[in-house]
């Protein structure tokens, strides 16, 4: 498939300093690639100069449009904005911290015309992380597979570029809880592995704090599976099972022995497990209801304040 548009989306929420970097080597790569581009950012509420410096660019340059967000929604809504805003028929979606190689465009645009329709790129090295996060997230992903049965790739962000195809697949996902990399798996489609070594920041913090990640994390657990509620139900039918057999023993012992007081350690155990499971049991079916509760409103997910380079009004697709 020959790629005449390719739009490159780039989610901003304060980046300042990263965009001169960013746009010196965008600017670089774009000018060796066989097809024009547009440069699409959303800008997530950013608090600095981000905007400004946007509209900036934009006067220099005419690929650059901007997507200027009413308030910071987080980085799956604003990759959403982009998604229903670009006008390319291929996209790739990039950090604007440098951590997603520009470098790798034209590989990944090359899979796009071999017949690929979402060519992501697989970090092979993390070796900036910590520990811990390294950790938590193979644990994530491990959960994740375990409990839904969809193919979500391991070690790979957003830095992925799509087909029209994919594009359109994309926009028709209308769910309010997003977990886009799950969605991406999702939509299906004919997928290509770039593997790449991942830089640190090219300048500035993470916006990621472990709370954050943790709420990605359980939205990707519970919009793409319902077996934890399931495994509720049989731990259920099992506990109430073995229950009804200490029971059974219980009784035959008071009745043919005469030891009518069992023990008090033995029944602290039995009521502080079943109180603990049941309030487990209990949170993750909170879990659910939260998601239920907030998809049922049916909000938009984002707000645009002003699209800057597109004559159209955007449109919000939710
Ligand atoms: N981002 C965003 N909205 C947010 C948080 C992050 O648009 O609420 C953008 C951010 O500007 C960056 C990308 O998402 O372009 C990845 O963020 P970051 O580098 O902080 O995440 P990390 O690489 O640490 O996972
Ligand atoms: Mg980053």
């Amino acid at each position: 498939m020959k790629v005449n548009l390719l739009s490159i989306l780039i989610p901003v929420f304060n980046e300042s300093e990263c965009l001169p970097l960013l746009y010196a080597k965008l600017c670089e790569i774009t000018a060796t690639l066989p097809c024009e581009t547009e440069i699409v950012f959303v800008n997530d509420g950013s608090i600095d100069d981000t905007l400004e410096r946007l509209i900036m660019m934009r006067q220099n340059d005419s690929r650059i449009k901007v997507i200027d967000l009413s308030r910071n929604f987080g980085k799956e809504a604003a990759v959403s904005a982009g998604i229903a805003g670009v006008n390319g028929d291929a996209l790739v979606i990039l950090d604007a911290d440098l951590q997603d190689p520009p470098e790798l465009i034209p590989q990944m645009l090359a899979g796009i015309e071999e017949g690929y329709d979402d060519v992501y790129g697989r970090r092979t090295a993390r070796r900036h992380e910590n520990r811990f996060k390294r950790w938590t997230s193979r644990q994530y992903y491990r959960l994740l597979r375990a409990i839904s049965n969809i193919e979500v790739q391991e070690n790979t962000g957003d830095f992925r570029m799509f087909s029209s195809k994919a594009i359109a697949a994309l926009r028709q996902i209308k769910e309010s809880e997003r977990n886009m990399k799950g969605l991406f798996s999702y939509i299906g489609f004919r997928k290509k592995c770039i593997p790449y070594e991942q830089p640190p920041r090219a300048a500035g913090k993470t916006k990621w704090g472990y709370f954050k990640l943790l709420d990605l994390a359980i939205k990707g657990w519970t919009s793409f599976s319902v077996l934890p509620l399931r495994i509720i139900s049989f731990t259920g039918v099992a506990v109430s099972f073995a229950a009804l057999i200490y029971l059974l023993v219980v009784l035959f012992k008071a009745l043919f022995f005469g030891d009518p007081v069992g023990g008090y350690p033995s029944m602290m155990c039995v009521i502080l497990f079943l109180g603990g499971f049941v309030l487990l049991a209990l949170g993750i079916i909170g879990e659910y209801l939260g998601i239920i509760y907030r998809e049922t409103k049916k909000r938009p997910f984002y707000f645009v304040n002003k699209k800057i380079g597109d004559e159209e009004e955007l449109k919000i697709t939710n």
